[in-house]
C-alpha cells in the first residue's frame, strides 16, 4: 500500500509536468487522422495523447515522429513483456564519439541547463560504451540541443527528440525546455535525467515501460497488448517495468527527480553499445 501510495503520488507529479496542459488550444484541424494514430498502435506506440508538434506529431510525451517517419518505421521482432526496447535502426560505425551542441546566452540556455547537460554525458561516458558523448562549440555537432518555442514550454512540454536515422546516426535534434530550472526548480541531476532520456532516444532507446505506461505516467492502464509491434526486446533485461527506486531514465514520464542509470539500465546501454 505503501508502495501503492509511492507510485501515485509519483503519477500526480507527473502529470502536472505532463499533462497539464495538454489539451489547451486544441482546434478541430489539430485532430491526429486516424491513418497516423493506427499506424502508431501497430509500431507499438501508445496513442494516448499524441499531438501535433512542429511538421508532425509528439508522441509518448516527447518523441518527435512526421509522417513520413511513422510510414517509415519497420516492425520489430519480439512480443513487448519485458523492460527495455530498442529501435530497429541503432548508431553505427562504433566505436564513435557523439558530438553534442546547446547554445547559450538568451535564446539559448541557462547555467543550469548546461549543468545537466554535463551530467547527463558524464552518466553516459562513465559506462564505457563504443558510443561516448562530446560537447562542442560549433552548432554542427551530431546532437544540436535548441529551446523549444515559448508556446511549447508554456504547455508544459519538457522535451522531445526523435529515432536514429536508417543510415545509421543519432537523430540530430533534441528541442529542450529552457524552463526546467527556472519554472520546475528541477536539480541539476534531475534536469541530467531528462536530457539523458532524451539522448536516450536518439541512440535508439524506446520508453522502458512503453506498453503500460501508467507504470510512469499513472492514469488508466494503457497496455498496448502482446501484438504491438516496433519495439525489440534488449536481452538480459528484467521483466516488467517498474519504478525500481526512481526507475529507469527512459520511462515515459517524470517527477523530475534524478534518475541515473540502474542496472537493468546498464545492461540494455552495455548489450547495445
Ligand atoms: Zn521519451
Amino acid at each position: 500500500m505503501r508502495k501503492l501510495n509511492h507510485i501515485l503520488a509519483l503519477a500526480i507529479a507527473a502529470g502536472f509536468l505532463f499533462f497539464s496542459c495538454e489539451n489547451e488550444n486544441v482546434s478541430p484541424g489539430d485532430e491526429v487522422p486516424e491513418e497516423i494514430l493506427s499506424k502508431l498502435t501497430q509500431l507499438g506506440f501508445s496513442t494516448d495523447g499524441v499531438m501535433r508538434f512542429e511538421d508532425g506529431f509528439l508522441v509518448e510525451n516527447d518523441i518527435y515522429l512526421t509522417a513520413g517517419d511513422i510510414h517509415r518505421m519497420s516492425p520489430g521482432h519480439n512480443i513487448p513483456v519485458v523492460e527495455q526496447y530498442s529501435t530497429d535502426n541503432l548508431v553505427t560505425a562504433t566505436p564513435r564519439v557523439i558530438t553534442v551542441y546547446m547554445p547559450t546566452g538568451r535564446k539559448g540556455f541557462s547555467s543550469g541547463e548546461q549543468a545537466g547537460l554535463d551530467e547527463a554525458i558524464r552518466r553516459y561516458n562513465a559506462e564505457n560504451l563504443t558510443i561516448t558523448f562530446q560537447r562542442v562549440t560549433s552548432s554542427s555537432a551530431d546532437i544540436v540541443f535548441q529551446r523549444l518555442s515559448k508556446g511549447d514550454e508554456r504547455r508544459g512540454i519538457l522535451g522531445s527528440a526523435g529515432f536514429p536515422t536508417a543510415s545509421g546516426d543519432p537523430y540530430g535534434t533534441i528541442k529542450m525546455s529552457g524552463i526546467l530550472e527556472s519554472t520546475y526548480g528541477l536539480s541539476t541531476d534531475g534536469i541530467a535525467t531528462i536530457m539523458a532520456h532524451e539522448m536516450g532516444h536518439c541512440i535508439g532507446f524506446r520508453h522502458t515501460d512503453y506498453f503500460d505506461r501508467s507504470i510512469s505516467c499513472g492514469g488508466g492502464t494503457a497496455n498496448e497488448g502482446s501484438g504491438s509491434i516496433g519495439a525489440n526486446h534488449i536481452p538480459g533485461t528484467p521483466t516488467g517495468a517498474d519504478l525500481q527506486g526512481n526507475g529507469s531514465w527512459m520511462l515515459a514520464c517524470t517527477d523530475g527527480s534524478s534518475r541515473p542509470f540502474t542496472n537493468a539500465d546498464k545492461t540494455a546501454l552495455n548489450y547495445l553499445y
